[in-house]
């Protein structure tokens, strides 16, 4: 029988691992695939790491798992766990069960009998999400699609199922600012959305808040656009155009009425005005060197401390 590796990450979900196995194995039956789980660890504070464990003694072939020295972020323990995948087919799903079981079978149809190479997975609605954040999202997504040549589906979760091919592409990707829903988009192939009502969260807490969704959005748009870096030059050409007919605005002002002393508060205005915009552009380069800064060290993406034999 044919592989699905299931790619799981967890930073603290010792309650909701059983649950997810539970569902999980529900729905083994129905599929002609044997489930190859690979749990990452994300350098979790509670128990995860044993649940694990008991899961692997229990099943040593079908569940694997890896855990990390601390906590690297949900991308790096994606590509820890693609990078130890052997299935056919390889699915990333949360442990939270907001990404649904039940719509692998679906999602297998699509690449086996329709041909795709992904199938993705995207909610319908943002219920029970806060109105900001929601806001925040949509303007992101927005933005992103303006900018970039990557396109990025608004709602799209990472939950996709993929094939090995394009695993494989997605593989050679091993940069460090990693930005899943970019990488995956930027690799190409043929991806199918299926649409499906949110799902909130049963056990456990969300580890995303408000603002480390917002830094991870300006992440989103650093790492697949360079637009930001060209607002300077696009600011630098309309204030050269300005100043330029200031300049004669003042200079035939001064000729034609005299009193060349007033003007210290548009001087100052200006002033300020140039130096934040400089500032800004200043930022945004900095962003970009930043990044350049982490990639050149070639640190790791994340660094393994315990696994399954
Ligand atoms: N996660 C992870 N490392 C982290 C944060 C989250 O591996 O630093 C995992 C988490 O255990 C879950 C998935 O990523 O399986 C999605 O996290 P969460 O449910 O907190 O995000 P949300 O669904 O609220 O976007
Ligand atoms: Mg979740």
């Amino acid at each position: 029988m044919k592989r699905l590796s299931v790619i799981v990450p967890c930073y603290n979900e010792e309650e909701s691992i059983p649950f997810f196995y539970k569902a999980m194995e529900e729905i083994q039956d129905k599929i002609h695939y044997k489930f190859e789980y690979i749990f990452v660890n994300d350098g979790s504070s509670d128990a995860t790491l044993k649940v694990m464990r008991e899961l692997h003694a229990k099943d040593r072939e079908k569940v694997r798992y890896l855990s990390f020295s601390r906590n690297f972020g949900k991308e790096a323990a994606l590509y820890a766990g693609l990078k130890e995948s052997t299935g056919e087919l390889v699915t990333v799903m949360d442990v939270d069960l907001q990404d649904p079981p039940e719509l692998l079978p679906d999602m297998i149809r699509g690449i086996i009998h329709e041909g795709y190479d992904c199938v993705g997975t995207r909610r319908a609605d943002r219920k029970g999400e806060p109105v900001i954040r929601s806001l925040f999202a949509k303007m992101f997504y927005k933005l992103e699609n303006k900018v970039s040549t990557t396109p990025m589906i608004d709602g799209a979760r990472d939950y996709r199922l993929m094939s090995r091919q394009m695993v494989n592409a997605i593989l050679e990707m091993a940069e460090y600012n990693r930005f899943s829903k970019g990488l995956f988009s930027w690799v190409g192939f043929q991806t199918k959305y299926i649409s499906f009502d949110n799902v909130e969260r049963e056990h456990g807490e969300t580890s995303w808040n408000f603002f480390s969704l917002f830094k991870y959005s300006i992440e989103g748009i650093i790492n697949f656009s360079d637009f930001p870096l060209k607002i300077a030059t696009l600011f630098g050409m309309l204030s050269f155009v300005v100043s330029i007919i200031l300049m004669l605005f003042f200079f035939f002002r001064t000729l034609l009425f005299g009193n060349p002393t007033s003007g210290w508060t548009s001087m100052t205005v200006i002033i300020l005005f140039i130096g934040s915009i400089q500032l800004l552009a200043l930022g945004v380069i900095g962003e970009y060197v930043g990044r350049i800064f982490l990639e050149t060290k070639k640190r790791p993406i994340y660094i393994v401390k315990e696994k399954s034999e």
